[in-house]
């Protein structure tokens, strides 16, 4: 037993690529949780004929779960249900209790205009109420309310927009038809193990041992991707194969101790957050430009321990702001530990800060000389009662490579350098 999904997202802003498409990839990671197979995603504009198209193709692979994104309005572009409707052989009916709901809506949202002819609105958005005869509906969080139309494959219609498709998904899978339709997947177990430091062939050489030392392997799915000079080490197996996973993990531990920094798929950023109640930290960056700042802000709460951070791009600034004496950059050049360490001090004083990360690197594409060639980046990690990290690395990739994998370098030297403050071992290289 199995169920297998397709997904067809519709927009012609989403074919010609002037909108990227987000409800794909999303429902992808949900039916995977769910543990249903998914076997299509497939994009079209909003053209008739090929929605059709791709609603006949997926049902000809046999998929029990069909899935829609978008061209829910009401307006004349937008005609997913109706094809819908054709395809599973149901007429259109008029729900008069949908009708009045949307309508309602309409009504608070246009209160703010004057002069709005209400007649008219309700006539456009007649044809929002026109649902499949037999179909369960599914209620608006916008104005477009949408569908499940049951059935081999059973269809769930959701509209375009990201925020409206999720708790509508979340709906429509609480249905009795969804429900039926993916009663044959597989629950599936999934952990994320996360390493840094780590290249993928290092990984691949491990997971070759692993696979001649561990019995019932290929129990396991494993899917290993690079990201930001990080290694996502994905597996889902059945529950029954739990102890084959912890095989797994032991040979990841005996092998990579030291790289592996999450073992419950925990992310860098949440685990430095952590780390970083009760303290107060600054940032001063030169080739990151504000990006770790940026980083550490983006979790809700970091006011609790973000001070703050000096951008200081120019040498006069890195003087000026963060008191780098100007003979030391003058003397080991602007790229160098001696400064970064500088810069790292200057941003503890000038924020009265406990912790500061600093960042300072050629991130090209001009600037390299043979001594310092571009992606070279020097990092200094300062705790005003415990260690001082610094680092100089070579950093592969063009400029945008090379400052976004600065900025997770840092992210990792703040974590040893937290870690470290309670474990000194974890200070050696
Ligand atoms: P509306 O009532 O807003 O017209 P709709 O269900 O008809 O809703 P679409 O017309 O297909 O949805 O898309 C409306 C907007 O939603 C798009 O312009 C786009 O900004 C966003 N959107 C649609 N599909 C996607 C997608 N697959 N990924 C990301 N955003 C999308
Ligand atoms: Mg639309």
């Amino acid at each position: 037993m199995s169920a297998r999904a397709g997904i067809v997202v519709t927009g012609t802003e989403v074919l010609t690529g002037r909108v990227t498409d987000r409800n794909g990839p999303w429902l992808a990671d949900r039916l995977l949780e769910l543990g249903v197979e998914l076997a299509h995603i497939t994009i079209c504009g909003d053209r008739p004929d090929d929605i059709t198209a791709q609603l006949r193709f997926l049902a000809d692979q046999g998929v029990d779960l069909i899935i829609t994104s978008g061209g829910l309005g009401p307006t004349a572009d937008d005609m997913t249900v109706e094809m819908v409707a054709k395809f599973c052989g149901r007429e259109l009916v008029l729900d008069t209790e949908l009708e009045e709901k949307i309508f309602a809506i309409l009504k608070r949202l246009r209160a703010r205009f004057t002069n709005v002819d209400l007649d008219a609105v309700r006539a456009a958005n007649r044809k929002q109420a026109l649902v499949p005869a037999g179909s369960e509906i599914l209620d608006p969080v916008g104005t477009a309310p949408g569908v499940v139309v049951p059935g081999k494959p059973t269809v769930v219609v959701l509209p375009g927009p990201p925020r409206e498709l999720q708790p509508m998904w979340h709906t429509a899978l609480q249905t009795a038809p969804v429900q039926e339709a993916i009663a044959g997947r597989t629950i599936y177990r999934q952990e994320t193990v996360r390493m840094f430091g780590l290249p993928e062939s290092g990984l691949a050489e491990t997971l070759r041992e692993a696979e001649q030392r561990i019995d019932g392997f290929d129990r396991l799915e494993i899917t290993t991707c690079l990201r930001r000079g990080e290694l996502e080490i994905v597996t889902r197996y059945e529950p029954d194969a739990a102890d084959v996973y912890a095989e797994l993990l032991a040979v990841l531990r005996e092998r990579h101790a030291r790289q592996i920094f999450s073992e419950d798929g925990s992310l860098i950023d949440d685990q430095v957050a952590a780390l970083l109640a009760g303290r107060r930290i600054a940032t001063a960056e030169s080739c990151t430009g504000g990006l770790i700042a940026a980083r550490l802000t983006d979790i809700p709460g970091s006011s609790a321990y973000v001070a703050g951070g000096a951008v200081v791009y120019a040498n006069e600034a890195k003087s000026e702001v963060l008191e780098v004496d100007p003979a030391l950059i003058e003397e080991h050049g602007a790229v160098s530990e001696p400064v970064a360490e500088a810069m790292a001090q200057g941003a503890l004083r000038r924020f009265d800060a406990d912790t500061a990360v600093a960042t300072t690197g050629i991130a090209g594409p001009g600037g390299g000389t043979k001594e310092k060639p571009v992606g070279t980046v020097c990092f200094s990690v300062q705790l005003a009662d415990g260690p001082c990290l610094t680092r100089t690395l070579l950093l592969p990739g063009n400029r945008s490579d090379v400052r976004e994998r600065s900025t997770t370098v840092a992210m990792h030297l703040l974590r040893r350098a937290l870690l470290g403050a309670k474990d000194p071992a974890l200070l050696e290289d």
